[in-house]
Parts: structure tokens; C-alpha cells; sequence
């Protein structure tokens, strides 16, 4: 069956320095007091080798917040997914919110981005969700149905390697988040268009994170909810204590 993943994602915080030193706090607390779910956290690229031999790779996975959608070559300023991999990272979040909104990141590209992240192993945590406007429409369903469309073109065992995350735009960073109920609801409606295109068994193997204001005092009733398999994290994950108590939600 599925995992419960709590995974975070740093965004453009933290300097060396202090990514090192996060890092290592984290994997102080999380070896003395281990977690019941995956742990991973998602740091800007500079971080990446660096944070993945101080950590536990038993205990907690690395990963980049984003990739080229190239393989290499003549792409001022990218980092390509075989550079993450390089750097003994194992995951990569794809398609935040952030990236479709400030740097113009479509289905199309997307799609590449993820073959090339599992042509490398690594393992996309692909994110979709809807912005303000969109809910008030209610048209929520038909919008991750669409940005699904750049990984409902992988074969069954390859959509069978990705984490999915649902972070409802409007719920990022602003403090708002997500009902248990409205998170249950179109994560049971996202399994549902999985079961369609790839069946029952692959649906049920799929982690589905929330993502969205998510922090230690609404982590609990959010995965409790059964298609709900972890979190992912954004500011709550800057600090040990906070990101420690989402992940203790699962104790
Ligand atoms: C995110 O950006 O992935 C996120 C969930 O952010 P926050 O937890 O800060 O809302």
C-alpha cells in the first residue's frame, strides 16, 4: 500500500550555512525520535550536496525544488536532473504553483521535466492545484484534472514512481488552508481519475500530499482523512520544531 510522506520544501530560503545547520537539526531529532512516515526535504540546488551526507538516508530524503527540461547543454543557469541526481538527491518537487505561475511552467514542459527526473531515478513530487478564482468557480476538479495531463502520459509503472501533491494555490503561504473536507474531497476525486486511467491497483499505490498552510496544530485531521497520505510543507518546514510536529502527526 501507500506511503504517508511528510516532505518539505525550503524554497529560496536558508544560505548554506543555515541549510546546514537545519538539516542537521533535523536529523538530530528525527534519529533520537523516529518517524512513522517518510521524511524528505526539498532544498534550493546549492544546498543539495552538501545536506544529503549529513542526513540519514534511512530516516530522511533530499531532494531539488525543480530541474531543466533539458538533458544538457547550452542552458545558462539551469541544473539538469541528472546534476541533482549527482548530488545523491532522490527527489524533486515539479510543478509547484510558483513555478507554473512566476516562471511560465506548462503541461508540456512539465511532462518533460518528469521523464527526465525518472529517466535519472529520481522521484517527482508532482504538485496541482487550483488558485482562488478557480475555487470560488468551483472549478477546482477540472483544473488538476488538465495539469494532470502532463503525467497521466507515463506508462503504469512509471506513474507508479511519482508522488503526487495537491496544494490549492490559495492555501500557500497565506495562512488559509484547506477543510479536512475539501482536501478529502478532491484527493478522493483525484484517485478517482487515476483508478480511470491506470486502475485500481496503481490508484492505491499513489501518495497523495496536501499542501497549504499546513503546520502541527492541522496536520492530525488533515491525514486523517483516508486519501490524504502526508503533507507537503512549505514555511512550516524552516523550523524543526514545526516541521517535527507535522511529521509526529502521524504517530
Ligand atoms: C508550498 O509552497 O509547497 C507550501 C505548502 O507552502 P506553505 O506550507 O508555506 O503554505
Amino acid at each position: 500500500m501507500r506511503k504517508n510522506i511528510v516532505a518539505g520544501n525550503w524554497k529560496m530560503n536558508k544560505n548554506l550555512q543555515e541549510g546546514i545547520a537545519l538539516a542537521k537539526e533535523l536529523n538530530e531529532a528525527l534519529t533520537a525520535d523516529k518517524p512513522n512516515c517518510d521524511v524528505v526535504i526539498c532544498t534550493p540546488f546549492i544546498h543539495l550536496a552538501s545536506v544529503t551526507p549529513i542526513v540519514d538516508e534511512a530516516i530522511i530524503g533530499v531532494g531539488a525544488e525543480n530541474c531543466a527540461d533539458k538533458v544538457s547543454g547550452a542552458y545558462t543557469g539551469e541544473v539538469s536532473a541528472e546534476m541533482v541526481a549527482s548530488t545523491g538527491a532522490k527527489y524533486v518537487i515539479l510543478g509547484h504553483s510558483e513555478r507554473r505561475s512566476y516562471y511560465g511552467e506548462t503541461v508540456e514542459i512539465l511532462e518533460e521535466k518528469v521523464k527526465l527526473a525518472l529517466a535519472n531515478n529520481l522521484t517527482p513530487i508532482f504538485c496541482i492545484g487550483e488558485v482562488l478564482e478557480e475555487r470560488q468557480a468551483e472549478k477546482q476538479n477540472e483544473v488538476v484534472a488538465a495539469q494532470l495531463a502532463s503525467v497521466f502520459t507515463l506508462s503504469a509503472e512509471d506513474f507508479g514512481k511519482i508522488i503526487l501533491a495537491y496544494e490549492p494555490v490559495w492555501a500557500i503561504g497565506t495562512g488559509l488552508t484547506a477543510t479536512p473536507e475539501q482536501a478529502q474531497d478532491i484527493h478522493a476525486y483525484i484517485r478517482s481519475l487515476i483508478v480511470e486511467k491506470y486502475g485500481q491497483e496503481v490508484a492505491d499505490n499513489c501518495s497523495i500530499l496536501y499542501g497549504g498552510s499546513c503546520k502541527p496544530s492541522n496536520a492530525k485531521e488533515l491525514f486523517a482523512n483516508p486519501d490524504v497520505d502526508g503533507g507537503l510543507i512549505g514555511g512550516a518546514a524552516l523550523k524543526v520544531s514545526d516541521f517535527k510536529g507535522i511529521i509526529d502527526a502521524f504517530k
